[in-house]
């Protein structure tokens, strides 16, 4: 017979956890890591170095090189010198290369899932269940196109890759980021330049390794460090192609000095989404939902569910289970494996949360916040709530990019189709109903990249995505994600 277990009465103060820390002793750190420029690290020209540290203690974990234009000019002449060797190197053989980087990922994927927690702040939870396994399984699925890439595009010519791609990352995912740009256009039979985010070059560098170990030629991949000056530079050098994730600031940036130049250019970046709970919806399966769509990685997420439309009718009960769901989120050191929210990336980052959180204030929503201890060293923010949110409060309009979900409700599907494509965003959205006609009617009429319907942050390497209008152009993942690494002669070019 199985004995009752007991749970606290709802309202009552959470289960207490002892704490469960993840080692740290698998990471080995260098004091200082060099660019890695044609399989090999090397000092910067520019002869400058950045200190790169633990959003959640402050603490320095090393130095990084600062690369300059020379550093750029000098790992896209590598990359250069490498490209007739790697795109004339048996399909077959380029796809061996690209498999053992995916079973290295494998391999030392607790090194990975700790250090990318140690750099970047996010549970160890999340790295290691989703971050490492998701980029290992995104260079097994791209090692797998390789040697099919004549069957992969019927009727459009003769693929062909594109050269050099120059490809800029931000420090939300930062490993798993670099695979979705590194793995397709390693299988495409090009030769890499990637730049991680000045905050989380860790894991990148710990890839670079993985190269080295998986034998690839040198200047094959080949990666820089340094901040926006860095990625600008990338931009400004002599590459064929440009794959950007990041900001559409910056994405746009990025539009206007590339325009003219001739070189091929994919932009994933920034998101709004709506999250839509119907009335007939799973209520507490939507909850959970709501709360990972917004909380997952501290809510740095490109395609967040930052804007909860609820359906009238339910909009209290969701409330207060949205708020009692709060309070059992457990905020603090990311190594803890009880941890579901982590540090906030940077200062600058937690800076601009706070301050997009005063003006919901300041114009009149309602703020809610768990109580909760945050460490005294580190970067935090509590998970937070705004009610009586309207359309035109700067909350419900700019992206956050952090654990702040803003509230608003719709009578009829049609008020939550016109508030949900109120944005100039359109990366994703989410619909949570019982009613199967109703998740294809809203679908439809969603402009976003991606919809989930009755689930939310699902990813999986066999599935494009992307967005609309400011959300960028250009697809990653799948088949589509293989595309702007190729060029086709005889067929249309996209
Ligand atoms: P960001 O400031 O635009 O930076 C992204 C990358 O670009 C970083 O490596 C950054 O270097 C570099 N960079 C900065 N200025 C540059 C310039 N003028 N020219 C070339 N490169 C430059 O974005 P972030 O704050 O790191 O990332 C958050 C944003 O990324 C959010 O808007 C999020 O929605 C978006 N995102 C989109 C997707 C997607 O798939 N659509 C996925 C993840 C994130 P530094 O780090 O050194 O500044």
């Amino acid at each position: 017979m199985s004995e009752a277990i007991e749970r606290p009465a709802s309202g009552a103060p959470p289960w207490e956890y002892a704490s469960a820390p993840e080692s740290t002793d698998i990471v080995r750190l260098d004091d200082r890591y060099g660019l890695f420029i044609g399989g090999e690290f090397v000092e910067p020209k520019s002869g400058r170095w950045f200190p790169t540290i633990s959003p959640s203690t402050e603490e320095t974990l090393a130095e990084v090189a600062e690369a300059d234009a020379a550093d750029i000019a000098r790992a896209v002449d590598a990359a250069r010198d490498a490209a007739p060797a790697w795109q004339h190197l048996a399909p077959a053989e380029r796809a061996k290369f690209v498999f053992r980087i995916a079973r290295q990922l494998q391999e030392r994927a607790r090194e990975f899932a700790v250090l990318e927690t140690m750099n970047g702040g996010k549970p160890i939870r999340e790295a290691r269940d989703i971050d490492i396994p998701l980029a290992a399984a995104h260079f097994f699925y791209y090692a797998g196109w390789a040697d099919k890439l004549e069957y992969a595009f019927p009727g459009r010519g003769t693929p062909t890759p594109v050269g050099v791609a120059g490809q800029i990352i931000p420090w939300n995912f930062p490993l798993l980021m670099a695979a979705w740009k590194v793995a397709p256009a390693l299988a495409a039979g090009n030769t890499v330049v990637l730049k991680p985010a000045e905050t989380t070059p860790l894991t990148a560098l710990l890839l670079a390794s993985v190269v080295q170990e998986a034998e690839l030629p040198p200047g094959v991949v080949n990666i820089v460090t340094g901040a926006g000056e860095t990625g600008a530079a990338l931009v400004g050098a002599a590459v064929d192609k440009i794959a950007f994730t990041g900001s559409t600031e910056v994405g746009k940036a990025i539009r206007r000095a590339t325009a003219g130049s001739g070189k091929r250019l994919t932009l994933e970046l920034g998101g709004k989404a709506a999250n839509i709970v119907f009335e007939d919806a799973p209520l507490d399966q939507a909850v959970e939902g709501v709360v990972n769509g917004i909380f997952f990685n501290q809510g740095h997420v490109c395609c967040a569910g930052s804007r909860l439309l609820v359906q009238e009718p339910v909009f209290d009960v969701v409330l207060d289970k949205l708020k009692e769901r709060l309070q059992t989120l457990r905020v603090g050191d990311p190594l803890d494996k009880n941890t579901d929210i982590g540090a906030i990336n940077s200062k600058a980052q937690l800076d601009k949360i706070s301050e997009l959180v005063e003006s919901g204030v300041d114009e009149g929503a309602e703020i809610y916040q768990p109580e909760c201890v945050l460490p005294e060293r580190g970067f935090w923010f509590r998970p937070t709530l705004f009610t009586g949110v309207s359309q035109s409060h700067r909350i419900a309009r700019e992206e956050i990019f952090g654990p702040v979900l803003s509230i608003l409700t719709f009578r009829t599907p049609e008020e939550a189709i016109e508030k949900a494509n109120n944005t100039p965003y359109g990366l994703s959205a989410g619909i949570w109903t019982e009613k199967g006609s109703r998740i294809l009617h809203m679908a439809e009429r969603l402009r976003a990249g991606v919809v989930w319907a009755n689930t939310f942050n699902r990813f999986d390497p066999t599935s494009p995505f992307g967005g609309y209008k400011e959300s960028g152009f250009g697809r990653e993942g799948g088949l589509h994600g293989l595309e702007p690494y190729l060029s086709f002669d005889g067929g249309a070019q996209r």
